[in-house]
C-alpha cells in the first residue's frame, strides 16, 4: 500500500463527523407532508416560530383588543339592562361574565407579549383567547336572538379566520381551535335557542364548518412553505459556519462558541480549558506526500478529534491551516489532562505515516491548553494557549502543555 493509499484508507475508516446540517437536510429529503418534523427538530421549529411570530401576535392581540372594546361599548347598553331583571334568564349574565373574562385573558396575553422575558408558551394563551372570543360571541349572539334584538352571528366567520392569523399556533393547533369554536357555536345554539331559531342556526353552523375547511387549506399551504424556509435557513447558516474541507465547525463558529462558553463558565464558576492544536511538521508532510494527501490527513484528524468529544459544550473547530481550536467545558484539571492525552493519542494512533518527520514516524499534533482563570477575555486566553503550544513544540511535539 502506498502512503497515499494508507491516508485514504485512514480517512475512509475514520468515524464520520456528524454532518452538521444532516438533520435539516434529512428532514427536507424525507418531507413533512403532515407538517411535523422529527422530535428534537419539531421543538426547535416551534421555538423559532414563537419567537418569529411574537410581534405579529402582539399586533393581532392589540387589534382584537380594539375590536373587543368597541363590542363592549356597544353591548354595555344592551346586555347590562338585561341582566338587571331577574325574570330574564341567566344567559345574559353569562354573556356579560364571559365578556370580562375574555378581556382579562386578552390583556394578560398582551402583557406577556410585551414582557421582557421571552414568552415560552404564549401560543397556549393565544389559543385560549381565540376560543374565548368565539364562545363569548356565540353566547351574546344567542342572547340577542332570543330577544329578537339585532345581533351579529356572522362574527363567527371573522373569528374562524382570525384563528389562522400568525399568532404562534401551528397548523394543527389552529385547526383544533377553529373546530372547537365551530363545535361550541353549534352546541351553544342547540342548548340556548328556541325552536324558531334552530333552522337558521343549523344553516350558519354548516357554513362555519366550511369556513374552517377553507381556512385550513390556506393555513396548510402557508405552514408548509414556512417550514421549508426554516429548514433552508438553518442549512445555509450551518454551511456558513462549517469548514469546507473537514466538515467540523469553522473559525467563526468556534470563536462564537468559545465566547459563549467563557461567559457561561464565568457565570457558573466552572472549569474550562481552551486549547490550540497544531499538526507537527505539516509543511514537510505536504512536501513529502503532496497537498492532496495533506488535505485527507486533515480531514481524518478533524474527525478523530471530534469523535472523542461527548459533552454538548465541548467543541473542536478548524482555526485555519493545520490548526484546531478546542473547548473542554466543565472540566477539572485532572479530567482535562486525561482528555487532552486521549486527543493527542487519538491523532498518533491514526498511524498516518510521516517519514519526513524527525520526531515521530507518523503524523502527530501538539497542543497548548489554557485553564480558564475565570476572568480572561477570549483574546487573552487565546494568546496564553498559543504560548503553551509553543512550549509543547519546543519540548519535542506530540504532546500537550496544560497551564
Ligand atoms: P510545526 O511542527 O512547527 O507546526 O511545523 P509545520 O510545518 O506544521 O508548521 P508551518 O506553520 O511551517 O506549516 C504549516 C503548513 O500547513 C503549511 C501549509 O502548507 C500547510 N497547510 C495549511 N493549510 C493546509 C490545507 O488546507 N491543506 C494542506 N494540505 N496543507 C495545509
Ligand atoms: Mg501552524
Ligand atoms: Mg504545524
Amino acid at each position: 500500500m502506498s502512503a497515499l493509499e494508507q491516508v485514504i484508507d485512514a480517512a475512509e475508516n475514520a468515524p464520520p463527523a456528524p454532518a452538521r446540517d444532516s438533520s435539516y437536510a434529512g428532514q427536507r429529503a424525507r418531507g413533512f407532508k403532515r407538517l411535523r418534523f422529527v422530535l428534537g427538530l419539531e421543538d426547535e421549529y416551534r421555538r423559532y416560530m414563537r419567537v418569529e411570530q411574537r410581534m405579529s401576535t402582539l399586533v393581532c392581540a392589540l387589534t382584537a383588543l380594539g375590536i373587543w372594546l368597541v363590542f363592549i361599548a356597544l353591548d354595555i347598553s344592551r346586555l347590562d339592562p338585561l341582566t338587571e331583571y331577574r325574570a330574564q334568564r341567566y344567559d345574559a349574565l353569562a354573556a356579560t361574565a364571559l365578556r370580562w373574562i375574555t378581556l382579562a385573558v386578552l390583556l394578560f396575553l398582551i402583557s406577556v407579549l410585551v414582557g421582557k422575558r421571552l414568552p415560552r408558551a404564549y401560543n397556549r394563551l393565544s389559543f385560549l383567547v381565540l376560543v374565548l372570543i368565539g364562545t363569548t360571541s356565540s353566547v351574546s349572539a344567542n342572547v340577542f336572538k332570543l330577544r329578537d334584538l339585532a345581533q351579529a352571528d356572522l362574527a363567527g366567520f371573522v373569528i374562524i379566520m382570525a384563528v389562522f392569523l400568525p399568532v404562534g399556533l401551528t397548523f394543527h393547533q389552529s385547526v383544533a381551535a377553529a373546530i372547537l369554536i365551530a363545535v361550541l357555536n353549534a352546541l351553544l345554539g342547540f342548548v340556548m335557542l328556541d325552536p324558531g331559531h334552530i333552522h337558521e342556526h343549523i344553516r350558519i353552523s354548516i357554513l362555519m364548518f366550511f369556513a374552517v375547511f377553507v381556512g385550513a387549506v390556506g393555513a396548510y399551504l402557508r405552514e408548509y412553505t414556512q417550514r421549508d424556509h426554516f429548514l433552508l435557513r438553518r442549512m445555509l447558516h450551518n454551511r456558513a459556519m462549517s469548514d469546507a474541507l473537514t466538515g467540523i465547525g469553522n473559525r467563526r463558529l468556534f470563536e462564537e462558541h468559545a465566547a459563549t462558553a467563557l461567559r457561561q463558565a464565568r457565570r457558573e464558576r466552572t472549569g474550562l480549558v481552551f486549547a490550540i492544536l497544531d499538526v507537527d511538521h505539516f509543511k514537510k508532510y505536504n512536501d513529502r506526500y503532496g497537498h492532496q494527501a495533506g488535505d485527507l490527513a486533515l480531514r481524518s484528524l478533524a474527525r478523530a478529534l471530534e469523535a472523542r468529544l461527548r459533552r454538548p459544550m465541548d467543541m473542536v473547530g478548524r482555526l485555519g491551516g493545520e490548526e484546531f481550536g478546542l473547548i473542554l467545558y466543565g472540566v477539572r484539571p485532572d479530567t482535562a489532562r486525561t482528555m487532552l492525552e486521549n486527543l493527542v493519542h487519538a491523532v498518533s494512533s491514526l498511524d498516518i505515516p510521516h517519514d519526513a518527520s524527525d520526531t515521530a514516524p507518523h503524523l502527530t499534533v501538539s497542543a497548548g491548553a489554557a485553564l480558564f482563570d475565570g476572568l480572561e477575555t477570549l483574546e487573552q486566553i487565546y494568546r496564553r494557549a498559543d504560548g503553551l503550544l509553543y512550549e509543547s513544540k519546543a519540548k519535542g511535539r506530540n504532546r500537550f502543555t496544560l497551564g
